[in-house]
C-alpha cells in the first residue's frame, strides 16, 4: 500500500513527498479511514511506529478552512516535550495547508499563551493542566472542539491525570469524536475507555514483530507473592547466568514491594522505576542497568516502554498480565540483536485466566517448570492476597492497589478525627440527643433528664 491508496488531497500529497515519506506505516494505514469515519477510536500503538501521522493526517485531511477563532481539534499529551514534538510534526504535515496550530504547557508563562489563544486557533496541542487553566480563564473557548485526540493515555493516566481528564471532558462538547493512543493496555487505560467511550473501534497492530523464535519461554505456577520471592531469590543466586535481569511488575506499589525484598536479599544489586519517582531517580536507575552497576531492574509496564537497554539476560514477569500484548511488549526486551533471550512468567492461580489469553495469542504453550525442593513454598499472604470482605452495590469503587501515597504533612489536630465507623453516628447522635427518625418528635423530650 502506498499513500496513493489513501484518500487524500494535494497538499497532504506534497507535505509526504518533501517529507520524502511514501508508504503509510501499518498503525496509519488501519487507522485512516477509521478516524476519518468520525468513531471513536483506540489505538494501541507505540512511539516510533508513526502513530502521530495515523490520527493527524485524517484530521488534517477533513478539517475545513475555516476563519473562526475557536480551536476544533485538541491534542492532550502527558508531556511538554511531546507537546512541542506533536505540534512540530503537525506543521510539517500542513506546510501546504492554511491552519493555525498552537502548542500551550506548563511552567511558562501563561499570559503569552493567552494571547497566542486569542489570535485563533484551529488546532490546539496541550498538557491536560495547561489547558485547563487556559479553558476555566475562559480566553480558551473549547464549544467547538470536534475532535479530541488524547495521546500517550497510558503514561497520562500513570501520571495521575484522570482526574484532569475528567474535568476536561466535562467542558468538552458532548457530541465529539475520541481518539485515544496508548502504547500499552493497562486496567486504568481500559477503565477510561468504557467508562467514557462509546462502543471505540480497537486498532491494535500486530505484536507479532516479536521474534519469538530468540526467545526461550518457561513458566512456573507459584501460589503467592513470598513463595515468588523465594523462587526469585533461588534463581538470581546464579550471577553468571542471571547477569542482567529486567523484572516486571504491573503496579507501583507491587514494584516498591518487591524492590524492598531484594534490597535485602541482595544489597545494592537493584534499581526500580515506575511513574511515582522522580525523573533524575529514574535516569539513575536505567543508566546504572545499562552500565552493569547494578544487576537487577524491576519495573512497571507503562514505566518500562521505550527502554531500550542491550544485553538483558532475562525478562522476568514476577505476575502474570492482564493483557497479553503486555506479554509481549515486555519480553520483548530480551533477545534482542539476534541474541537468544530468555523469560521466565509466575502464575498463581488467580493469574491462570491472563496465561491462558497469552497463550492464546502467541499460539503456542509456555514449558511449565516444576519449583525446585529447595524453594520454600510461603504460606504468609500480602494485603491483597488475603480474602476480601467485597463491599456490595458499589461497582465503581477502585481498587486502592495503585492509589497515591499518604499527603506528606501531618494532619492538623481538627482534622485528625478517626473514622469510627456506624458507631460514630451514634455517639454524635446520643451527644445531641437528635430524633432517631423523622417521624419521632418526642424522643427529645422523652430523653430529657
Ligand atoms: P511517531 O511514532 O509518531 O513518534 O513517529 C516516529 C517517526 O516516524 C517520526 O519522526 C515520523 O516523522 C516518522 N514517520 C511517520 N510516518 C512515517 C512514514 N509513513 N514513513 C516514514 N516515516 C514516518
Amino acid at each position: 500500500m502506498t499513500f496513493q491508496d489513501l484518500n487524500l488531497n494535494t497538499p497532504l500529497y506534497n507535505a509526504l513527498d518533501d517529507l520524502g515519506f511514501t508508504t503509510p506505516t501499518p498503525i496509519q494505514e488501519e487507522s485512516f479511514s477509521v478516524v476519518a469515519s468520525g468513531k471513536d477510536v483506540v489505538g494501541i500503538a507505540q512511539t516510533g511506529t508513526g502513530k502521530t501521522l495515523a490520527y493527524m493526517l485524517p484530521i488534517l485531511r477533513n478539517l475545513k478552512y475555516s476563519r473562526q477563532d475557536n480551536p476544533r481539534v485538541l491534542v492532550l499529551v502527558p508531556t511538554r516535550e511531546l507537546v512541542v514534538q506533536v505540534v512540530s510534526e503537525i506543521e510539517k504535515f500542513s506546510k501546504y495547508i492554511n491552519n493555525r496550530v498552537l502548542g500551550v504547557y506548563g511552567g511558562t508563562n501563561i499570559n503569552t499563551q493567552k494571547q497566542a489563544v486569542a489570535q485563533g486557533q484551529d488546532i490546539i496541542v496541550a498538557t491536560p493542566g495547561r489547558l485547563y487553566d487556559l479553558a476555566v480563564s475562559r480566553v480558551l473557548q473549547l464549544k467547538s472542539i470536534q475532535k479530541l485526540v488524547i495521546d500517550e493515555v497510558d503514561v497520562m493516566l500513570d501520571l495521575g491525570f484522570r482526574h484532569q481528564l475528567m474535568n476536561i471532558f466535562d467542558i468538552l462538547p458532548q457530541r465529539r469524536q475520541n481518539i485515544m493512543f496508548s502504547a500499552t493496555m493497562t486496567k486504568d487505560v481500559d477503565e477510561l475507555i468504557t467508562d467514557f467511550f462509546t462502543n471505540p473501534t480497537k486498532i491494535s497492530i500486530a505484536v507479532s514483530g516479536t521474534p519469538l523464535e530468540n526467545i526461550k519461554q518457561e513458566r512456573y505456577d507459584v501460589p503467592n507473592f513470598y513463595t515468588k520471592v523465594n523462587l526469585l531469590e533461588y534463581l538470581l543466586h546464579d550471577k553468571e547466568e542471571f547477569s542482567r535481569v529486567l523484572i516486571f511488575v504491573a503496579y507501583k506499589k507491587m514494584a516498591d514491594r518487591l524492590f524492598n525484598q531484594l534490597e535485602e536479599l541482595f544489597p545494592s544489586e537493584s534499581c526500580v522505576i515506575h511513574s511515582n519517582k522522580t525523573q533524575n531517580y529514574r535516569l539513575r536507575s536505567i543508566e546504572q542497568f545499562r552500565e552493569g552497576e547494578n544487576r537487577l531492574l524491576v519495573a512497571t509496564d507503562v514505566m518500562a516502554r521505550g527502554l531500550d537497554i542491550e544485553g538483558v539476560s532475562h525478562v522476568i514477569n514476577f505476575d502474570t498480565p492482564d493483557y497479553p500484548e503486555n506479554y509481549m511488549h515486555r519480553i520483548g526486551r530480551t533477545g534482542r540483536a539476534e541474541k537468544q533471550g530468555h523469560t521466565i512468567l509466575m502464575s498463581t492461580d488467580k493469574e491462570k485466566e491472563g496465561l491462558e489469553r497469552i497463550e492464546e495469542l502467541m499460539q503456542m504453550k509456555i514449558e511449565t517448570l516444576e519449583i525446585p525442593e529447595s524453594v520454600e513454598v510461603s504460606t504468609e499472604l500480602i494485603e491483597e492476597e488475603r480474602p476480601q470482605i467485597r463491599e456490595r452495590n458499589n461497582p465503581i469503587k477502585r481498587s486502592d492497589a495503585d492509589a497515591p501515597g499518604p499527603a506528606f504533612h501531618e494532619k492538623s489536630e481538627k482534622n485528625s478525627k478517626e473514622n469510627l465507623g456506624g458507631s460514630y453516628k451514634f455517639k454524635i447522635a446520643a451527644k445531641y440527643k437528635k430524633p432517631k427518625t423523622r417521624g419521632d418528635k418526642n424522643y427529645n423530650r422523652r430523653n430529657k433528664k
